[in-house]
């Protein structure tokens, strides 16, 4: 499918490229964030990534975030940002 076949022109934030699109690819992205990560699984505490980006289907009008393999609504995201953040303050974390 060639840019010119796009049932919708991308929005603001899509920096996906879209001149070779495959079929598993019919949707807009945002840039992939990187965030550093000290993760602990299996019980050991390892030095990873972790990636954060938002897409939208060409054939849906929500727009999704993607945590890795999670994929959130916006409005989900941010009760999900709205607890992390109490809970760091729980903690003693929040700075
Ligand atoms: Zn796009």
């Amino acid at each position: 499918m060639g840019i010119e076949e796009m049932p919708h022109p991308c929005p603001a934030w899509c920096r996906a490229d879209h001149d070779e699109i495959h079929e598993q690819d019919l949707r807009h992205e945002t840039f992939v964030r990187t965030v550093p990560a000290i993760v602990r699984g299996g019980g050991v505490a390892e030095t990873g990534e972790l990636h954060v980006s938002g897409f939208r289907a060409f054939d849906e009008d929500e727009a999704w975030v993607a945590v890795d393999g999670l994929h959130l609504t916006p409005e989900s995201a941010q009760r999900l940002v709205h607890q992390i953040r109490t809970l760091l303050e729980e903690l003693g974390e929040r700075r």
